[in-house]
């Protein structure tokens, strides 16, 4: 019986005990969770030779192109533990007949709504300011640490409104997280239907227009070469000058820089960023030193006890397998490739 050569890119895990009784050789790369920097290009493209499959979670730095895959005629299947592909060139994928998984599992999501809400309201309500200024000797109250109210009030206050760009899982979730707290919701996504907008009491916006009116900017889109740098210095420039930016989605959905100086010359008020241009995030980074105008946490929004990448394992883990069968696997990204796969593989065990 043939072993199937099974590279995983970015383990998440030491043992692979599926992988392994299938009866995969298992080919490990650098990456982990903790420190997701892999291989550098040249080792993946060395290691990727004769693969059947690549599978891992995310991987910074190299990431998994054409070169990668085209090292072996056999490789069947990319397949992550994640929700985001953007480190997989798929335009090369669908061409090379290679079908694409990953694992948009409620764990690998869910939490990154309730890691949103609760940046939003630390910055809001100045949680963090108020803390630091008792423990470092304030006396009691100051004007200085009055916070911001949230929802419309009877007494005419209008209250906030939330820009929401990227209506897909996680912001849909989120507008249905803010709907009691009486806001104005405004949405950005071309890809979804009026309906959708309609069902979760978000206005319809352009982009343009969202940035002007939000006081509270959300990025949930996924990353591709629209959204790459979709908040640039132009567009940081039409946000209101007491307006904060919260980004969960990808480091590249905004360009980094531009915030930074946007952030220096105080034309916005705040950011809170989970996610990077370059991750880890560089020690120097001017965004380590930026007191509480920002919140920085190291891509960890989804990550929750209990929750996490297991499930994700398992999908990409049961992916794997079928595709190494010869079977379709459930969680395809690209199903434009399919005919073309099908034609290559299906019927055909790599076992
Ligand atoms: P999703 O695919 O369900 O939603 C993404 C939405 O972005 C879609 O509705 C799509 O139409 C929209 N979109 C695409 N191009 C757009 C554009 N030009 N303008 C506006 N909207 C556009 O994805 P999701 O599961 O909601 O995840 C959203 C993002 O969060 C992804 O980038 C994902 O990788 C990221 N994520 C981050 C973490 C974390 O730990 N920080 C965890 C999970 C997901």
């Amino acid at each position: 019986m043939a072993r199937p050569r099974v590279v995983i890119f970015a383990p998440a895990t030491d043992t692979h005990p599926e992988l392994e009784a299938a009866g995969c050789d298992i080919v490990l790369g650098a990456a982990s969770w903790a420190d997701p920097t892999g291989d550098p290009q040249g080792k993946l493209v060395e290691m990727a030779a004769h693969a059947e499959a690549l599978v891992g979670t995310s991987i910074k730095g190299s990431g998994i192109n054409r070169d990668v895959m085209m090292a072996s005629e056999t490789l069947r299947i990319v397949a992550k533990y994640t929700v985001g592909v953007d480190e997989i060139d798929i335009d090369a994928a669908t061409e090379l007949g290679i079908v694409v998984t990953h694992a948009p599992t409620e764990a690998n999501w869910g939490g990154v709504v309730e890691s949103t809400m609760t940046y939003m309201l630390t910055m809001l309500k100045k949680t963090r300011e108020r803390d630091t200024y008792l423990k470092t000797g304030g006396p009691w109250r100051h004007d200085d640490l009055i916070g911001t109210y949230v929802g419309r009030r009877e007494d005419g206050y209008e209250g906030l409104t939330i820009g929401i760009i990227g209506v897909g899982r996680i912001g849909s979730r989120l507008s249905r997280f803010l709907s009691p707290w009486n806001v104005r919701m405004v949405g950005h996504d071309p890809y979804v239907s009026d309906e959708h907008f309609a069902a979760l009491g978000i206005e319809r916006v352009g982009l343009e227009t969202l940035l002007r009116e939000s006081d509270v900017v959300t990025l949930h889109v996924i990353l591709t070469r629209e959204t790459h740098h979709l908040i640039d210095a132009a567009a940081l420039r039409l946000m209101k000058p007491g307006a904060i930016i919260i980004n969960t989605s990808r480091g590249h959905a905004i360009d980094e820089p531009a915030l930074i100086e946007a952030l220096q010359q105080e034309r916005i008020a705040g950011a809170a960023l989970d996610v990077f241009e370059v991750e880890p995030l560089p020690a120097d980074s001017p965004l380590r030193s930026m007191g509480d105008r920002v919140i920085i946490t190291p891509h960890m929004a989804a990550n929750n006890k209990g929750a996490g990448l297991k499930p994700g394992i398992v999908w990409g883990t049961a992916d794997v397998l079928h595709a190494l069968r010869g079977e379709v696997p459930e969680h395809v990204f690209n199903p434009e490739v399919l005919p073309r796969w099908r034609e290559r593989f299906e019927g055909r065990s790599a076992f």
